[in-house]
């Protein structure tokens, strides 16, 4: 894949996990407003009883408890569902209309209580429906667009029938609700773009964060461990196995005549050879095994849960497909290597590497193109 094709893949992964943000932020700041939309309808029913029509107010809070009940069980399913569910695709679209059918209702609702010949009344219904349109940006901020929608739902009808009569204070009240949510749908702009910034923000730098790990901990050339990675890696595995009484065994692996390799086929070829050992290693044994490149063309593996007979097996398969590999334009390469086993407590990680290494020696200077097994201490 291509520098472009894997930078867009990134842009696209990145901008999913802020969806996937925005969805979680939505879900944990909006639950209060279910109750609190519905609390403001009831407490603006009892402040204005003896100025509303009771049968009205009747239908409202009606309607409202119905829409409340809905939205209640969108957030218990939502709350109730495994965190691989809560994807914005299956939410979106049903948070989106219950929260415009709640708005919806409240704004008419508010208007259709409201005494046309009471300006009190009147006064009351558009604070409240102004209180409402506070608490919504709060609590759809990092969907812009929602914010906007349930303001309009819940503010415009009576903004709009004041705008239409004759009292100037019945226009200014609705001038005043306007100028107020021209104010409010900007400010939501620069928050959910600033919460959308935070967001990608933090998933580049987690991104950031784990390329640079890997860089840090890997071989560049071979993709294998590198050596600072390889020792990490094996002092929790040597800790582990000791704990759990599991035997582990170490091999070390070094090409033969490797400089010769290079001498002869050049440093590229040398390189390439290198590689495919590293292929060849990470292809043979288990997830749960260690292994990595220490440095120049000596490679080390850690086998826990494996006799020293096993190991030796292991090895030798190994030593197999080295010598079956044909690097063009290198014929033939061999390598040597040295395995040996924890013995007893008291031993550490760098002593069992030793002991193989010292395997590996004699592996060398036995003619090399063998597995030499360490002696018993
Ligand atoms: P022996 O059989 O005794 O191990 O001989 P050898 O030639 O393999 O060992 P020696 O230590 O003399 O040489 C190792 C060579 O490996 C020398 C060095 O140039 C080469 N080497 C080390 N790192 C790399 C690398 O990353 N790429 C290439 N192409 N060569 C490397
Ligand atoms: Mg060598
Ligand atoms: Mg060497």
């Amino acid at each position: 894949m291509d520098q472009r094709a894997r930078q867009y893949q990134q842009d696209v992964f990145i901008a999913e996990q802020v969806r996937n943000d925005q969805l979680q932020q939505l879900f944990r700041q909006s639950g209060s407003a279910v109750f609190g939309s519905y609390l403001a309808a009831v407490m603006l029913s009892w402040l204005c009883w003896g100025r509303f029509d009771h049968q009205v107010v009747g239908w409202w809070l009606g309607l409202l408890s119905a829409s409340t009940l809905l939205r209640t069980s969108l957030f218990v399913r939502y709350f109730r569902s495994v965190q691989s569910e809560r994807i914005p695709g299956r939410w979106e679209w049903q948070y989106w209309s219950t929260l415009a059918s709640s708005a919806a209702i409240w704004g008419v609702g508010a208007l259709a209580v409201m005494p046309p010949d009471d300006l009190l009344a009147q006064a009351l219904v558009m604070l409240f429906a102004v209180g409402m349109s506070v608490s919504a940006v709060s609590c759809y901020s990092a969907y812009r667009h929602m914010t906007v929608m349930s303001i309009l739902l819940v503010l415009l009808p009576s903004t709009v029938w004041l705008l239409l009569q004759d009292s100037t204070i019945q226009v200014g009240m609705a001038l005043a609700a306007l100028v107020f949510a021209f104010f409010v749908a900007r400010a939501t702009q620069k928050l959910s773009e600033a919460l959308e910034r935070a967001y990608r923000l933090s998933h580049e730098m987690e991104r950031a964060h784990s390329i640079s790990t890997y860089a840090a901990q890997t071989d560049e050339l071979t993709g294998l461990k590198n050596r600072r990675a390889f020792f990490e890696h094996g002092h929790q595995l040597f800790t582990y196995c000791q704990h759990q009484r599991v035997p582990l065994c170490a091999v070390m692996l070094d090409m033969d005549h490797f400089k010769h390799i290079n001498d002869t086929y050049g440093h590229q070829a040398g390189d390439e050879v290198l590689r495919q050992i590293g292929r060849v290693i990470s292809g043979s044994l288990r997830a749960t095994d260690i292994h990595g490149r220490l440095g120049g063309e000596e490679f080390a593996v850690l086998l826990p849960d494996t006799s020293l007979a096993q190991a030796q097996g292991i090895a030798e398969q190994l030593l197999r497909t080295i010598a079956d590999l044909r690097p063009l334009p290198v014929y033939r390469i061999t390598a040597s290597l040295g395995v040996a086993e924890v013995e007893g407590s008291g031993q550490d990680l760098h002593k069992l590497i030793n002991n193989a290494d010292k395997a590996l020696y004699r592996a060398k200077a036995q003619g090399r193109n063998q597995v030499v097994i360490a002696e018993p201490a």
